[in-house]
């Protein structure tokens, strides 16, 4: 299917204002293809004590090498691989606490004049319908999710001129200003196509959150081979340095991804720790999150379900285990494209944050009853359970809920929030605003047998709380009680 001549047009413009970025980028690649595939052949069969002292150092929060992540993927042993499994869970609490951040994708837009192997929203798919959200849907769109208690979003645009920088920064505003009663949103993150420097002000201007863009594969073959070359996501330099141009814009909270399934899984782990360090070597702030999405089936997509790298369950948890392990300050996020089951088990291995309730359909929480709509969606979801029920199973687990979005409201970003994690301390923070969002949740959204649950689970924070922290547990019992006095975004 042909591009309609503006779509091409569009498109054209785009490709020269990218050429022309690329050509003064004057960054030299930070993915040396050989250098992984040599430390990956090096660290091949690596022995105990080798494995020990690496995940020694992991246990101090430091971070790790290449060399020394390539040593933990090689593990072979299944009883190394649950001592691996074991330190991300520890590194996990020791940095953020017992607290699961939880947010909502929001769809605004499908159109896409790329063409993604591996995406049902690739232009030329005509199994699925195109749909952007005018003002009035994405009003309602905001509407159901703060009525179940949202406050954290993560907006997702395809590329496209309907869905530009204007548009982008028109919705985010859209959605900061619909409120209704005590519902709101308080941080909108977004996962959009690299953008130049002077949009990402643009973007700052309207007070975004996190900035992400996930580089889908590291290795460039393959990268060639799902991102057709005519197309605009099909320059990997472009992509490659995004989040530099962001940091470059001022937005410092940038996160970082791979489409698992695409390629080998242990080349893409140390890619992603390449893209770490790289980061904060220039900047001195490392990815604010790391998001690891697995291909999931979608309509009218073959390859989705053909790709001969696609990553087993017991893969996809030492993926997990590894990246927390060797970037510890970083959020982890697990999506609901993983299994109810499966999900359970993975954030035992480090994750920190997850979306809840998700609907991916553009539209779709304005239909709330129907868990899918294939013809409207990019890919399909393996968890459509409600916010509501996730928490209930969250509160029997033993974890602490969190709606939390004060760091960025109180520019604890870029430096200001690594330094903190780095030395473990911004659990100091997490912990207690966990407490009071929750809190805030259970009196205005909850329903009983939830309700119940989740005060015995604050009950029992609070009396850690005070034995770990007894100057914080005065404070926040005060603002407890504010709280439950009626009073609404209060925070340390
Ligand atoms: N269009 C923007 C872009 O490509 O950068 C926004 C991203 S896209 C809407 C969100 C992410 O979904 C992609 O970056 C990709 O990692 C993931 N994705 C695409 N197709 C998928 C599939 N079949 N299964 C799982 N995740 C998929
Ligand atoms: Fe478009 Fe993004 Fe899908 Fe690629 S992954 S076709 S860029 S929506």
């Amino acid at each position: 299917m042909l591009l309609r001549p503006e779509e091409k047009a569009w498109r054209e413009e785009r490709q020269a204002l990218i050429r022309r970025c690329e050509e003064s980028e004057k960054r030299p690649d930070f993915i040396d293809e050989e250098k992984i595939r040599a430390v990956l052949r090096e660290k091949a069969n690596p022995g105990r004590t080798e494995v020990e002292e690496v995940l020694a150092k992991a246990g101090e929060l430091r971070g790790l090498t290449l060399e020394e992540a390539a040593v933990i993927v090689n593990i072979r042993d299944p009883e190394l691989w649950e001592a691996v499994f074991a330190a991300a869970l520890w590194i996990k609490q020791r940095v953020y606490g017992n607290r699961i951040v939880l947010f909502a994708p929001l769809y605004i837009s499908s159109p896409c004049v790329n063409s993604c192997l591996y995406c049902g929203f690739r232009h030329g798919n005509t199994a699925v319908t195109r749909r952007t959200l005018s003002d009035e849907e994405l009003e309602r769109e905001v509407r159901v999710l703060t009525a179940q208690g949202h406050k954290r979003l993560l907006v997702v645009y395809g590329e496209h001129p309907a869905s530009d920088i204007h548009f982008m920064c028109r919705t985010i505003t859209r959605i900061y200003e619909t409120r209704d009663g005590r519902g709101e949103i308080r941080r909108v993150n977004v996962n959009a196509p690299p953008l130049t420097v002077e949009e990402y002000r643009r973007l700052k201007e309207v007070g975004i959150g996190t900035f992400q863009v996930f580089q889908e594969t590291y290795h460039r073959e393959t990268y060639r081979r799902v991102h057709p070359p005519h197309t605009l996501k099909g320059s990997y330099r472009w992509r490659l340095f995004a989040l530099h141009r962001a940091q470059e814009a001022g937005i410092d909270d940038v996160a970082i991804g791979v489409l698992f399934g695409l390629y080998d899984w242990r080349f893409e782990v140390l890619g992603l720790i390449c893209h770490a360090l790289d980061l904060e070597k220039e900047f001195g702030v490392g990815p604010h999150t790391i998001s690891f999405p697995r291909l999931e089936p979608a309509l009218g997509t073959p390859f989705a379900t053909r790709s001969p790298y696609r990553v087993s369950d017991a893969d996809f948890k030492k993926v997990v285990a590894v990246l927390r392990c060797a970037v510890p300050y970083t959020g982890m996020i697990l999506t609901c494209r993983e299994r109810p089951d499966f999900r359970r088990e993975l954030l035992r291995l480090g994750v920190s944050q997850t979306d809840a309730g998700s609907r991916i359909a553009v539209g779709g929480y304005s239909e709330l009853e129907r868990e899918h709509i294939p013809d409207r969606e990019q890919f399909r979801l393996n968890d459509t359970r409600s916010l509501e029920e996730f928490i209930f199973e969250l509160c029997s687990d033993g974890y602490l809920p969190s709606f939390c979005t004060s760091c960025y409201r109180a520019a604890r970003t870029g430096c200001g929030f690594m330094e903190l994690a780095k030395k473990g301390l911004i659990k100091n923070f997490c912990i207690p605003n966990a407490v009071l969002t929750f809190k805030e949740y259970l009196l205005d959204y909850a329903a009983p047998r939830t309700r119940a649950a989740g005060e015995r689970v604050i009950a029992e924070y609070m009396a850690r709380y005070r034995e770990e922290q007894p100057g914080g547990a005065g404070r926040l019992k005060a603002l407890l009680r504010r709280v439950e006095a009626g009073e609404r975004d209060l925070r340390f």
